[in-house]
């Protein structure tokens, strides 16, 4: 049975907004060895806004933003809100046909009879449709096309939450010696984001299922150099809830999570403040001290 004081510990948790699903997680928070962050909407605010449209010869910019509005009027992708929110006006349901999301990918849906594309470099590439070069510096790229053809990029951009850089501070301070972070996003875009951050290392273009082989791999890894302590995923929940299971301790942010994220998680941080990790470390350790 869970000694008492494992209740008193997860209610100061709970008093700081992290709630914690049993004493062997909270136990697990106070030997926490290796983070594995999940980058959009855990440290980065997971709300993009549209920097610039660019358009193929003989195309129009505001068509490329209309039927990219049209194809992603279904998603709850963040990138999908930004999109719909830069075309400024309400999108017509009724003209979107036969729509499909494709996990870190993007959209496919039929827009008045054309079969438009909207969604990564990879997207593209697997429908064999090429993208002509571009400087897209650290921006994340949305490219359109519709029949087979590009027709032009939507720039977006995502900002680091406000105590992201500390989070990464405080827990490397309370002892945790390896910070990764996962990311379905670009290389570019992620290798600044982990920079701007003081992330041990960064890992890109990562489909859902490949972050789960990350995770496998860096708890193999850091087994094999005999540390013991034990290893948490932290994501915002969207197509997260596998790897969240795989951790020793999955934790899910609350407030943005689904509830499949929130159900599959052992922590969950209700402010969606990725700092909290740090404090469920402390309140962790104080626990232990009183129970061992
Ligand atoms: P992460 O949460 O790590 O950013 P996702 O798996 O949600 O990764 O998405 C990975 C990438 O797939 C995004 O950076 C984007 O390029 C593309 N993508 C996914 N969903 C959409 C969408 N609805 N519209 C456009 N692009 C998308
Ligand atoms: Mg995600």
């Amino acid at each position: 049975s869970v000694p008492l004081t494992y209740f008193g510990g997860i209610g100061a948790a709970s008093r700081a907004g992290i709630l914690v699903k049993g004493g062997n997680y909270l136990d697990a928070l106070a030997r926490l060895d290796t983070v594995v962050w999940d980058k959009t909407g855990t440290l980065t605010q997971g709300r993009f806004t549209v920097s610039s449209v660019a358009a193929a010869d003989g195309v129009d910019a505001g068509d490329v933003l209309r039927l990219a509005a049209h194809a992603e009027a279904h998603s709850a992708h963040p990138i999908a809100a930004a999109v719909r929110e830069a075309y400024g006006r309400p999108v017509d349901a009724g003209i979107v046909d036969d729509y499909a999301e494709i996990a870190g990918h993007g959209v496919r849906a039929r827009i008045d009879g054309r079969v438009v594309l909207a969604g990564n470099a990879r997207l593209l590439a697997a429908e064999g449709i090429p993208v002509p070069p571009g400087d897209d510096g650290a921006s994340t790229v949305v490219h359109v096309a519709a029949d087979g053809a590009w027709l032009g990029r939507i720039a977006v951009a995502d900002q680091a939450k406000p105590t992201a850089g500390q989070a990464v501070e405080r827990l490397r301070t309370l002892g945790v010696s390896r910070q990764v972070m996962l990311s379905g996003d670009d290389h570019r875009v992620a290798e600044a984001v982990g920079r701007s951050l003081g992330l041990d290392e960064v890992r890109a273009n990562l489909l859902p299922e490949e972050k789960v082989a990350a995770v496998e791999e860096i708890d193999a890894a850091r087994r094999t150099a005999g540390r013991t302590g034990a290893l948490a995923f932290v994501g915002d929940g969207i197509n997260d809830a596998p790897v969240l299971a795989r951790a020793d301790v999955g934790v899910a942010m609350g407030a943005l999570g689904t509830d499949a994220a929130i159900e599959a998680a052992d922590v969950v941080i209700m402010d969606d403040d990725p700092a909290k990790l740090a404090t469920g470390v402390s309140v962790g350790r104080r626990t232990r001290q009183i129970v061992h």
